[in-house]
């Protein structure tokens, strides 16, 4: 599989991963962190204002306890006992001393005082209001907690509004020095407004902080799992069709080959082409052409099964990837597949190829079937391609599946490729002629020239076998010329040596036809070697007459003129050209083989055969007749009038000095 490929699915992966896990943690430790921070800012700004007013507090009960205790009695200044009730209690919790009137007492009417077991720590509960202190001899706490939820509770400001100051009941309990008695006194937590308003700023700034914190993070993460989709959508989708691409068509398709292919479940890759997709945009418009594409799109999409999936590739291909467990059943799946799609215009025939790569389950060292690891949709799919490529491109439609010998086919065009212009420059092609003959006198009229590649490496190389990968390629253009080059070249050398030279037939591609100045091309190339004008004939095949017809006349017109004769190739053999005959000022009709092959003859056939040479006559037009291989033939043509018979029954196409041998020299008969 391409690297490329495989780093953006890794990537892509990777994305997907960091946000689904790595982007939850971070924002829960990071949302975490940040609030415990904040927390124990606001712990600690609360105690350095309760604490060191709570630590003058118990300053003070200590020093009440140690003057109850000196005198045995009370005599603490009568300033120091403003509001500052207290209860001395035994071991046991009985008061032994009781002073003021809000006093707590065992009975529980307001304070209720408890020993810590063993320790000297005691407890003092407030119960009205719940708030909650307790001293030891070393440290102070204060529950900030309840006391700040009670600050910043509804009655908590009331009562702030009210009185300008909080006032906070406090019991402080300090231990006496016999070990036995405990100085209880009353103290008042006063919060004023100046520590309140401290106190409400710092808890709202850090409040609001908090929220920030929090709903940044879950923001950012929600952001990013919705930029994940995003970038989901983005990275899978089409631009042109809105639907798949080729990226989602590998991400979502090899888990779908790894898990789900195997000996029961057979897998095929396609290749959907629009045949001429460029020709109907430049016909239409590109809007026009890429609104059919979504069309296409959608065709597939719906016919797609559940675990199948399609998608675009680029321009006119589109991706596919279907069960294929029976082949006839996906023969006859992709045969209503393309009707649908050629019915996307009611009004213009569209054209769809569809090329077809089995997958084929993966198997061990044994051949035993195992769980697909590897998958390689890339190639699949490539091979689908490749077998689409070798429908042919005048085929409406068509269905070809990927095989061996495509392989083979593939590996002889990149061969020929390969070799092409090294065979030109070595002269490895070779002219091979073949002589057409009148069936009236059996004389040589004519040949033409056929081209042979003598290779080094692959030996004798006959034209079918490189000429459409040639016409294909454009190095026909080439071809020509060289042929056209070495028959003026032979023409000029038998004429100067004295031979009766006839005329040599040369072919000239369909695809070279369309250059505006080949009529003047092929004058100067036969110039250049000096031969007669007269003894060169240009054949064109039937297929060229469906090319913008007045460039056509134009060039036939101007060969005539620099006196070529122009022929017409394979006369009958595909489409119908007859109107072009009204049209076109040429000199021969060459009878397209299929009229003399297989059982068509009898008496329908001999009469479209006589007719056409009927017709060929009244236009002026000499006929030649190819592919005849039996005398009964060779009778009924000359019956006819046929002027050539160029087949087999005279001969086969043959090298040049055997051809020498059949001609005559001038002046002989
Ligand atoms: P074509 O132009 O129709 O050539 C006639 C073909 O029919 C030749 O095949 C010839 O050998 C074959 N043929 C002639 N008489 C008979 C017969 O009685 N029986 C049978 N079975 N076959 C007969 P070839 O030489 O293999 O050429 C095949 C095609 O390759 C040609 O068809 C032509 O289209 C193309 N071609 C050959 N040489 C050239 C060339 O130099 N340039 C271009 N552009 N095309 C060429
Ligand atoms: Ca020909
Ligand atoms: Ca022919």
């Amino acid at each position: 599989m391409n690297t490329q490929n495989n780093y953006t699915t890794k990537t892509f992966k990777k994305i997907k991963k960091s946000y689904r896990w790595s982007g939850m943690l971070t924002t829960f430790f990071f949302t975490l962190l940040i609030s415990v921070l904040l927390m124990l800012m606001l712990s600690m700004a609360a105690s350095y204002v309760l604490e060191s007013w709570a630590a003058s507090e118990y300053d003070r009960i200590v020093y009440m306890a140690s003057v109850y205790e000196k005198n045995n009695k009370i005599e603490i200044p009568e300033n120091d006992l403003t509001d500052r009730d207290f209860v001395v209690i035994d071991d046991s919790g009985k008061p032994v001393y009781v002073y003021g009137t809000n006093t707590c007492t065992m009975d529980g009417h307001q304070v209720e005082v408890a020993f810590g077991s063993g320790s000297r720590r005691i407890l003092v509960y407030s119960d009205t209001k719940n708030r909650i202190i307790y001293t030891n001899e070393d440290t102070l706490q204060i529950n900030l907690e309840k006391l700040l939820s009670y600050i910043l509770s509804p009655s908590g400001m009331q009562e702030i509004k009210g009185n300008d100051v909080l006032s906070f009941p406090m019991w402080i309990g300090v231990p006496m020095s016999d070990g036995v008695h405990t100085f209880i006194g009353k103290s008042g937590l006063l919060i004023d407004r100046v520590d309140m308003i401290f106190l409400t700023a710092i808890s709202a700034c850090i409040a609001v902080l908090l929220c920030g914190v929090v709903f940044g993070f879950i923001f950012k993460f929600i952001r990013g799992l919705v930029n994940q989709s995003r970038l989901k959508t983005l990275i899978f989708s089409d631009e042109i069709t809105g639907g798949y691409n080729w990226m989602a068509f590998r991400v979502k398709g090899e888990p779908i080959l790894r898990k789900h292919s195997n000996m029961r479940n057979r897998y095929a890759v396609l290749d959907v082409v629009f045949v001429k997709y460029r020709n109907y945009c430049v016909c239409h418009s590109v809007e026009e052409g890429e609104n059919k594409l979504r069309m296409v799109s959608s065709i597939l999409e719906r016919n797609m099964e559940r675990g199948e999936i399609s998608a675009h590739y680029a321009s006119a291909n589109f991706a596919a990837l279907v069960k294929a467990n029976d082949e006839e059943a996906l023969k006859a799946r992709l045969k209503a597949l393309l009707n649908e799609l050629q019915s996307i215009d009611p009004i213009h025939r569209i054209g769809f190829h569809i090329g077809v790569c089995y997958v084929f389950p993966a198997v061990d060292k044994n051949g035993n079937i195992v769980r697909r690891r590897e998958t390689a949709l890339e190639r699949d799919y490539n091979n689908a391609c490749a077998a689409r490529a070798t429908l042919d491109e005048s085929d409406d439609s068509g269905i070809e599946f990927f095989n061996d010998k495509l392989v083979e086919e593939q590996r002889w065009i990149d061969a020929v490729q390969e070799r092409q212009y090294t065979a030109l420059n070595n002269e490895e092609f070779v002219v091979y002629y073949q002589p057409k003959y009148n069936p009236s006198n059996d004389k040589l009229t004519g040949a033409e020239a056929l081209i042979r590649w003598q290779s080094p490496e692959f030996g004798f190389v006959p034209p079918g076998r490189i000429i459409p990968i040639f016409e294909k390629n454009g190095f026909i253009t080439e071809i020509d010329h060289y042929m056209i080059r070495h028959v003026a070249r032979d023409q000029k050398a038998w004429y100067d040596r004295g031979f009766d030279c006839v005329p040599v037939s040369v072919n000239v591609s369909r695809a070279h036809f369309i250059e505006d100045d080949l009529a003047e091309q092929i004058r100067d190339i036969v110039d250049s070697e000096g031969a007669p004008h007269e003894l060169i004939e240009i054949e064109l095949t039937e297929s060229a007459f469906f090319d913008d017809k007045k460039a056509l006349v134009n060039t036939i017109s101007k060969l005539k003129e620099y006196g070529f004769a122009v022929s017409m190739d394979d006369f009958g053999s595909g489409y119908s050209s007859l109107n072009s005959l009204k049209d076109l000022p040429l000199d021969v009709l060459k009878l397209d083989a299929d009229f003399f092959r297989g059982n068509n003859d009898g008496e329908r056939g001999e009469i479209v055969i006589s007719e056409t040479i009927r017709l060929a006559q009244a236009l002026h037009m000499r006929t030649v007749a190819e592919g005849v291989e039996i005398k009964e033939q060779v009778d009924f043509l000359a019956s006819q009038g046929c002027d050539m018979i160029q087949g087999y029954f005279y001969a086969k196409p043959m090298p040049g000095l055997d051809y020498e041998q059949r001609l005559t020299m001038r002046g002989e008969s």
